[in-house]
């Protein structure tokens, strides 16, 4: 069918008493021989909605572009259900509530905005969406707290359930715990019965390959290889204790009177606590916090859990000993929430002490106590306590680096971690996704927790993983861009076996044949376009997001050769932070220099450096770039995007420098979405220096 473009200006909401529609209009019909252009007082309302949808019924209108409102909002309003393609153009945000109305450099913004919009359109074609046949079954790896909980609530909801345990039994250390056996192995008795729950004890992953809604998973289990295929996988394969025998400055190994909080776990499960030198009732117990956790030199983090632990483990003590001494040396206390309720009931017993301080040695006394000494207590002065039994609050290590999933991934067969070995995610939006899609960690392999937040973390799991199953089987993406049905097609013909985009590509969805073409897991992408930003040769296009897209973007902005006053920057922008950070300084009206013109990348990783070049190849003066925060803590929807756009620049800085052009033209900045306030100043301070630097010495070439 041959496109037809209908152009759609609303004058509502301020765009009209700040912009000429009439010279919008022409901007349409003239330079872009829209059939059909309509200007109405309030787009979005039922009679303006009907308007497009009549034009795309009986107009043929293949195309069309709504200048109204950010593409953020009104999305029900102007999700059209027809086929055609809807291309959003923000006057409202982006133009007339950040500018002055009436305004000659106010009304060129608007005119190069829709000019950009149509031109953007007009690359774009409509999706065929991916139709694979999908698995829903939900593979859990891990048969304790977290894992059996997720199989049960995945279970519930009516999927099956693939649990794979490596030990004989289902439970994990849940049935060491004198707290917790006995609801566990009701838990395991109803996990073992469930008829949609089918179990592998004894059970290994041998590999993964495939992708969400298609994993083929190798398992060793007890009577040989099996393989079975699932839609998405639950990691549950919670921790390890910390390695005790690094803790000898805190006694451990001097005797056996220092147990860790695991080791005495054990010895209430098995009755009245003991004392290991002499097998008599313990009479005196001190515990040390923190042993070896927020600590540089073992573990960096608090394993959260064993400050709770410890309160519930001096309960046991007092059930058998109710005139026990217990002493607890701790950094902080940390009972978040009504945990805090529990402290206060443990610290009211007159028996109980606890002080924060630094325990500076633990030996054994004459008497065959342990005498431990403790500096900068809460009375300034250094004490000394004899005990039965010193206990060491040792932290959680995630059970998930080490041959685990075995993925037959290019890039690697575990999940990427972060640098104390629990699995990369964005902590703050989205926790758990890893980098691997349809796969999600849960519980203390995740984060430290304790058994309460690890049954939570297990739904949240069970639901994420659901999720991937039913978007794979709509082929649709997964967050960030959940819902989203374009993914990347590779020209292959023309691709040089780089490798470039296999590499970079953060969430391993892409193979590579024996030669180094990728082979693309479509499934396993989140459509960011790093590979499209990635690739030298620009053979990487959506059908809604390409090289060439942007391209003819950049090239519609009306570039002024005549007038030195008339200055042009180009902003490539991430949509995830930027792009709404800038739709919020438009909702508070702040102004910011009318020259900047904006474009929304899905990811400033998917910038290729070609638009750069193109830019300032046509006269733009400058080029901001403004991206999630990166390095240790960072914000990027993609985990990697603006960092890899950093390191792309430099290559471009010192072509500009080659070209002789000032480095300064080009300027990435990293900017959270809570920082909104700062971008009207950072646009205005980039756009100074350019004028400064003066029009760019390639306008007009
Ligand atoms: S769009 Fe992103 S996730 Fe998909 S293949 Fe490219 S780099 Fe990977
Ligand atoms: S980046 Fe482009 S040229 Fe390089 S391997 Fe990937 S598709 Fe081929």
């Amino acid at each position: 069918m041959p496109n037809k473009l209908g152009v759609y200006i609303c004058t509502g909401c301020g765009i009209g008493e700040a912009l000429d529609a009439s010279k919008l209009a022409k901007v349409a019909v003239s330079e872009y021989k829209a059939p059909v252009c309509r200007t109405h007082a309030a787009l979005c309302g039922a009679e303006g909605c009907g308007l497009v949808r009549q034009d795309m019924t009986q107009a043929g209108v293949t195309t069309a572009v709504v200048a109204a409102c950010s593409p953020r909002f009104k999305a029900e309003a102007f999700n059209f259900n027809h086929g055609s393609v809807v291309e959003r153009v923000n006057l409202r945000e982006h133009v007339a509530w950040c500018h002055k109305p009436k305004d000659e450099s106010t009304q060129m913004l608007g005119e190069d905005y829709l000019r950009m919009g149509i031109a953007r359109a007009l690359k774009t074609e409509p999706v065929q969406v991916l139709a694979e046949v999908i698995s829903r079954a939900v593979l859990v790896i891990g048969g304790g707290i977290t894992g059996i909980t997720a199989a049960l609530e995945a279970a519930a909801a009516g999927y099956d359930v693939i649990l794979v345990e490596k030990e004989e039994h289902l439970g994990g250390r849940a049935l060491l715990s004198r707290r917790q056996a006995q609801q566990m192995e009701e838990r395991v008795e109803t996990a073992l019965y469930h008829p949609r729950i089918r179990t592998f004890c004894s059970s290994q992953v041998l590999k993964i390959q495939g992708q969400p809604g298609m994993f083929d998973v190798t398992l060793q289990t007890a009577s040989g290889e099996q393989t079975v295929r699932a839609g998405a996988i639950v990691v549950a394969t919670g921790w390890k204790p910390y390695d005790a025998s690094r803790l000898a400055h805190l006694g451990y190994g001097i005797s056996p009177d220092v147990v860790t909080n695991v080791e005495l776990e054990r010895m209430a499960g098995d009755g009245p606590i003991l004392r290991p030198s002499t097998k008599q009732p313990v009479a005196s117990v001190l515990f040390i916090q923190c042993a070896g956790s927020r600590d540089k030199d073992h573990l960096p983090y608090c394993s959260s859990a064993c400050c709770m632990g410890t309160l519930q483990q001096i309960g046991y003590l007092r059930q058998q000993d109710p005139e026990a001494p217990v002493y607890v040396i701790y950094k902080d206390m940390r009972t978040p929430g009504q945990y805090e309720r529990v402290y206060r009931q443990v610290q009211d017993h007159p028996m109980n002490f606890f002080t924060k301080g630094d325990v500076t040695s633990v030996k054994v006394w004459q008497d065959g106590r342990m005498a431990v000494t403790i500096d900068h207590t809460l009375l300034g002065e250094s004490i000394t306590v004899c005990v039965d039994l010193v206990v060491l609050a040792t932290g959680m290590v995630p059970n998930g680096a080490e041959q685990i999933l075995n993925l037959a991934y290019r890039q690697g067969p575990e999940l990427p971690v972060l640098q104390d070995g629990f699995p990369d995610s964005h902590f703050v939006c989205f926790p758990y996704e890893t980098r691997r899609t349809g796969i999600y960690a849960a519980g203390a392999v995740r984060a430290p927790m304790d058994e309460a937040h690890a049954r939570e973390d297990a739904m949240g799991a069970a639901l994420k993983a659901i999720q991937s199953v039913e978007l794979a089987t709509r082929g649709q993406a997964v967050h960030p861009r959940g819902g989203d049905t374009s993914y990347p097609s590779f020209f292959l013909q023309r691709c040089t076996q780089c490798k470039r985009c296999t590499e970079e590509c953060p969430f391993g969805a892409l193979d590579e044949d024996v030669k180094g073409t990728p082979k693309p897991n479509l499934y396993r992408c989140r459509r960011c376009g790093i590979c499209l930003g990635a690739c030298p040769e620009r053979i990487i296009s959506f059908k809604n997001y390409s090289v060439d897209m942007i391209a003819s973007m950049i090239k519609a902005i009306d570039v002024p050769e005549d007038d030195e006053e008339q200055l042009r920057i180009l902003a490539l922008v991430c949509e995830n932070d930027a792009y709404p950070a800038l739709d919020i300084a438009g909702l508070k009206r702040r102004q910011y220099d009318p020259i900047v013109r904006v474009i929304p990348l899905r990811c400033l990783g998917s910038l290729n450096i070609v638009w750069i070049a193109d830019a300032l190849s046509r006269g733009i003066d400058g080029v901001i770039l403004v991206g999630c925060k990166y390095g240790d803590d960072y914000q990027c929807h993609f985990t990697k995007g603006s960092e890899l756009a950093s390191r792309r620049l430099d290559n471009v800085k010192e072509t500009l420098q080659r070209l002789q052009l000032e480095p300064e033209r080009l300027q990435l900045t990293q900017l959270a979405i809570n920082e909104w306030d700062k971008l009207p100043a950072l646009f205005d301070g980039f756009a100074q220096r350019i004028k400064e630097l003066g029009p760019n010495p390639y306008k007009g070439f």
